[in-house]
């Protein structure tokens, strides 16, 4: 005997099998990048920056994200909808969201937005993070990993002076134990700085270092430029003008 199927239960079948699909396949991705950015190169270009509400960020590398990847070089995102970001589970992380996760973007921001984004393009496709457990964790490896003093012990400064980027990368992995992915961006005077550097953690505690199965796509020539961002420069609240408050 043929079952029939009204137009709605088909629909729902055809959700709840999408579902299954998009969740089986997000389960599947391989290892995180945890990647971190300079202050000094996100400002440092013609579209400039704004600094959070909280004021200039200290001259550290803070947080980009923590990303879900396949050792394809691919990644799964926007993986639920369903689950969006919800500030009051992570309120008591502000402060430390604050000092080491602000958004750099314009107009100027308390974060939120930035977090959001994070959270429902990465974080959801974590599958086994709670929205608590994934800032904690990126908080955590932050602290974990010193990018700056790892740089700074080979020589290595913010002062706007040229560095390999091979010297950069081996004075990490001494730090680190394993390579990282270094990515650029190009400075108002067309020359490339050290952007973003992309350290692999294993995807069972999301807090182990690992060999990375695949490198991110890089735009650095072998020579780039380490900009300051620091009391040298003039202290405005913002390096690039755009002053505007968002909606957040
Ligand atoms: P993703 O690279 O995680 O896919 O997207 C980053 C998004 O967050 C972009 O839309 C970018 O404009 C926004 N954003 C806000 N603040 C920052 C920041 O400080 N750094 C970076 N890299 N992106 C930011």
């Amino acid at each position: 005997m043929m079952a029939s199927y009204s137009p709605l239960r088909l629909l729902i079948l055809v959700v709840l099998l999408f579902e299954c699909w998009a969740v089986s396949t997000a389960r599947s991705f391989d290892f995180y990048y945890f990647v971190q950015q300079w202050p000094g190169s996100y400002c440092g270009t013609r579209r400039g920056c704004c600094y959070p509400r909280t004021g200039k960020p200290a001259s550290e590398f803070s947080i980009h994200g923590l990303w879900p990847n396949y050792k394809t070089g691919k990644w799964p995102q926007f993986c639920n909808p369903s689950d969006e970001f919800d500030f009051s589970q992570i309120s008591d992380l502000v402060g430390e969201l604050n000092s080491h996760w602000g958004s750099l973007s314009c107009p100027s921001s308390n974060g939120h937005k930035f977090w959001s984004h994070e959270w429902e393009k990465h974080g959801t496709c974590s599958l086994n993070l709670e929205q608590h457990e994934y800032f904690n964790k990126a908080l955590a490896l932050r602290s974990k990993i010193d990018l700056l003093g790892a740089l700074k012990s080979a020589g290595i400064k913010p002062d706007g002076g040229d560095y390999s980027v091979s010297d950069i990368k081996e004075a990490i992995r001494n730090a680190i134990g394993e390579e990282v992915g270094v990515d650029c961006n190009v400075s108002e005077d067309g020359e490339y700085q050290l952007n973003e550097i992309y350290v692999c953690i294993d995807k069972s505690d999301a807090s182990t270092v690992i060999k990375c199965p695949v490198y991110p796509h890089s735009k650095c020539p072998s020579t780039v430029k380490f900009p300051l961002f620091g009391d040298e420069e003039e202290d405005s609240t913002s390096s690039h003008q755009n002053t505007g408050s968002d909606e957040l």
